[in-house]
């Protein structure tokens, strides 16, 4: 099977009023035909932007330029369960991705691998695909632990029903997260590549999952990221709230 599309994912985590999340959604709409050969794009804003930047964005939405994703989603359809959102609300907004098991919501919300197996079944049926997320704590490589924890974190959470086309993995050093630090590429090439083993022994069309690297991704350093083997795109933090920053990682690819 051809390698995947390479994948550029902006997870805007909790930034942007209405007037930033509609001027860089627009910013990076604009710029996307010039990269679409080489990227698809998808945006994640704040729950409380996604109606805006759908709207915003409807025609660049249908033309399959750019996507829009969740951050997270509760694991129930609906209920009592104040301040979060549900799966098919981000289907019915236009959305057609969800982060899952984000280490800051595995870290801040007490959230382990049997909650992010919920939450990503419950987008699959919600029409969404799960991006979910594993990483290995900086204690946990220096005690080189890292390929066990990715491996465990995989195995708790892929949703059974998954196949090439309906989820994506992110592979996020917390460590890496925010901290301007990356692994060597030779250690992201060896968590991908033991990534890439374990989905082609689970799935039948395991080569074909998206493998996206997060952590510090820059227009710096996306090109040599984005060039290994099993890397089939990145999920962006701070990078992806500047338009030209994350329009230049997609052209990197
Ligand atoms: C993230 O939070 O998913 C992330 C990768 O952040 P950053 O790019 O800022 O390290």
């Amino acid at each position: 099977m051809a390698a995947p599309k390479t994948l550029i994912a902006g997870n805007w985590k909790m930034n942007g009023l209405r007037a930033d999340g509609v001027t860089l959604a627009k910013t990076v709409a604009a710029g996307a035909p010039g990269v679409s050969a080489k990227a698809d794009l998808l945006m994640c804003p704040p729950a409380t932007l996604i109606s805006l930047v759908a709207n915003t964005l409807a025609e660049a939405l249908r033309h399959g330029l750019v996507s829009i994703g969740g951050q997270d989603c509760h694991h129930e359809v609906s209920g009592a369960h104040t301040g979060d959102v549900a799966a098919p609300m981000l289907t019915d907004l236009g959305c057609g991705y969800v982060i899952v098991g984000h280490s800051e919501r595995r870290t801040n919300h007490s959230e382990d691998d049997p909650m992010v197996w919920q939450k990503a079944v419950a987008a699959q049926l919600a029409g969404l695909i799960p991006i979910i997320c594993v990483g290995e704590t900086e204690e946990e490589r220096d005690r080189g632990e890292a390929l066990d924890v990715v491996r465990r974190q995989i195995n708790g959470s892929l949703p059974d029903a998954a196949k090439a086309a309906n989820v994506v993995i992110a592979y996020e050093p917390i460590w890496a997260i925010g901290t301007g630090r990356t692994p060597s590429l030779d250690d992201i090439a060896e968590v991908h590549d033991a990534m890439r083993a374990l989905l082609t022994d689970r799935l039948n069309d395991g080569d074909g999952v998206r493998l996206l690297y997060g952590g510090s991704v820059k227009p710096g350093n996306a090109a040599e990221i984005l060039a290994l083997a099993n890397v089939n795109g990145a999920l962006v933090g701070g990078a992806s709230l500047n338009a030209e920053d994350f329009l230049a990682i997609a052209a990197a690819a």
